[in-house]
């Protein structure tokens, strides 16, 4: 059995559970796909143990966190994510503890994960009345998947964007990300983080916001947006993947059906032999 985890301390889990589910018996009835998939609730260091894989969804980053740190969960999270480098999949909420490095807001920061090489902007769009639906062109979808070609349906809600691609994250440049009003993940020694930082894979940008202007770059932040102009609003490094928005919110299986792939390639059994 394949155990994929939702982190249900605070936010839009359930929302991600009814997608999981759906998704698996898409795999199962399309893909030829025989390995059982069980998901799970996470709330503590034991059911994050038994998942091979984990989603943290979106919602309010810095009550996730301060729940997280409550329960003890934070360090078993950092290690299930930087050092099990099991996947990891966070939604807006989710990818802002993903981060790296986050600015803080007026009320402060928060405690991150980690696992991400970027520095987010949250609530970069605005408030909750500036939410908006786009239609996103992700070309990660466009690859065997039966109904590639129709723009995914993205829903913002006061959502982050990555605003900087941190070119390594050894204790040096992680230093020079700590300065006011930016938060860090906390790195044990320079050592741990320059050995994590060499077995790592670049960070992928996996989606951007079309007909945007890069407000970051507008208000003088340094962002390496790629080739073209547009926020960048999917990232992928290695196990881990992040989006500014909520696929959970809609009925659109297809990103929770990547995602599965991903795992069941991580755990190397589609064949149900495991
Ligand atoms: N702005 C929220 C935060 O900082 C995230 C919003 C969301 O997940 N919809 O946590």
């Amino acid at each position: 059995t394949i155990t994929a985890g939702v982190l249900a301390l605070q936010g839009a889990f359930l929302e991600h559970l009814v997608l999981l589910k759906r998704a698996a018996n898409y795999l199962q009835q399309h893909e030829g796909v025989k390995a059982p998939f069980e998901f799970i609730e996470v709330r503590n260091a034991e059911q994050l143990a038994r998942s091979d894989a984990l989603i943290i969804p979106g919602g309010e980053s810095t009550t996730i966190s301060f729940v997280a740190a409550q329960s003890g969960l934070l360090e078993p999270l950092r290690e299930f994510v930087k050092v099990s480098r099991k996947p990891t999949w966070g939604t807006c909420a989710g990818l802002i503890l993903l981060a790296e490095a986050a600015n803080a807001t007026k009320k402060g920061g928060q405690e991150l994960i980690g696992g991400l090489d970027v520095r987010v902007h949250r609530n970069y769009f605005g408030r909750q009345i500036e939410s908006f639906h786009a239609d996103l062109d992700l070309p990660f979808l466009k690859a065997g998947d039966s109904t590639s070609g129709a723009p995914f349906p993205g829903i913002f809600i006061r959502a982050p964007v990555v605003e900087k691609i941190l070119p390594s994250v050894d204790g040096i440049q992680k230093a020079e990300e700590q300065t006011a009003g930016t938060v860090v993940a906390p790195s044990k020694t320079a050592k741990d983080e320059q050995a994590r930082s060499a077995m790592s894979s670049r960070v992928e940008i996996m989606g951007k916001l079309p007909g945007r202007l890069n407000k970051a770059a507008a208000v003088g932040a340094e962002v390496d947006a790629g080739d073209d102009v547009g926020d960048i609003i999917a990232v992928k490094q290695g196990n881990v993947f992040g989006t500014s928005f909520h696929p959970e919110l809609t009925s659109d299986i297809r990103i929770h059906v990547w995602w599965l792939r991903q795992v069941l390639d991580s755990v190397g059994d589609r064949d149900g032999v495991r």
